[in-house]
């Protein structure tokens, strides 16, 4: 399908999915061809402390922070994500006219690939090895599985975890799975929508937004101005214009219509300059 987009919509505070799932409803309406994915963090964190777990993260020698994973916290992970979240959006969603379907990676194999062995953690100025967790990346997406729900008329609402090459439940992260779906589905364009207007030059201040960043500069951004989680979404942007996607846009989800604005040319494109 060439007219695809993919739009990953983050779960971080601040996010209003109404208004996303009421974007949605109208673009469907005018013929779009969609794929969602969603997060769930902030909701994974409030949970898990409620029930006694409460979260860790753990920062990687190369500066990557991630969410650390034992089985209790994937249970509360998937409680969050495939659950609360997800059937959330697919009631938003149902309820405005647009026939959505809530998969995780784990049904139908739709994201697989290897669970990690060991991780390294940096703490305390020294790096150390965790097993155990329930973590890893996305290999392979079932692309056949998600263009047939497509071509069924249904719009796929896609949250982690993603399946082991050995059938276990994973964490992967949500970004880097949308880039690989993108990808994996020749999608022109990924939009990436958080709660931040886009990559800002100086952040928190919302007014240094960076409105385009070409492949070739990705890299040096990630180093001065993206700290935490952005460095990761421009790694997934990377990595979908590796696969083929023409265009990733960093968008704000707290925007009224953020995808029609996102589409636009609100926040921050990201593109190859083979493709300009
Ligand atoms: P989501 O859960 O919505 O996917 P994340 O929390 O993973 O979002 O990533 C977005 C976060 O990245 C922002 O809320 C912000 O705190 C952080 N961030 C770090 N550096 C930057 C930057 N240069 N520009 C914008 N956001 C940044």
């Amino acid at each position: 399908m060439n007219d695809l987009i993919v739009v990953k919509v983050g779960g971080s505070e601040g996010i209003n999915l109404e208004t996303v799932c009421e974007d949605i409803a109208r673009l469907v309406a005018d013929g779009l061809h969609l794929v969602l994915i969603h997060g769930g963090s902030h909701e994974t964190n409030e949970v898990a402390e409620a029930l006694g777990h409460p979260p860790q993260f753990i920062t990687s020698p190369s500066g990557y922070t991630s969410r650390l994973t034992d089985r209790r916290a994937i249970e509360i992970f998937e409680m969050v994500y495939c659950g609360r979240i997800n059937k959330g959006i697919v009631e938003m969603l149902q309820s405005r006219g647009v026939n959505a379907i809530g998969l995780s990676g784990l049904d139908g194999r739709i994201w697989s690939g290897p669970r990690k062995k060991a991780i390294r953690a940096l703490g305390n100025g020294r790096s150390r090895v965790i097993r155990d967790t329930y973590t890893g990346r996305v290999e392979t997406v079932n692309s056949a599985l998600i263009t047939m729900l497509l071509e069924a008329g249904l719009l796929p609402v896609l949250t982690p975890p993603a399946i082991s090459d050995e059938g276990e439940a994973i964490n992967v992260d949500g970004d880097r799975a949308a880039a690989a779906t993108a990808g994996a589905l020749g999608a022109k364009q990924l939009l990436i929508l958080s709660n931040v207007p886009g990559v800002l030059a100086e952040f928190p201040d919302e007014n240094s937004l960076i409105p385009a960043i070409t492949a070739d500069e990705i890299e040096i951004i990630a180093q001065t101005a993206a700290q935490g989680r952005m460095r990761i979404k421009l790694l997934a942007a990377q990595e979908a214009l590796d696969s083929g996607v023409e265009q990733v846009i960093l968008g704000d989800a707290r925007s009224p219509s953020p995808i029609t604005r996102g589409l636009d040319g609100a926040g921050t494109i990201i593109y190859s300059l083979k493709g300009a």
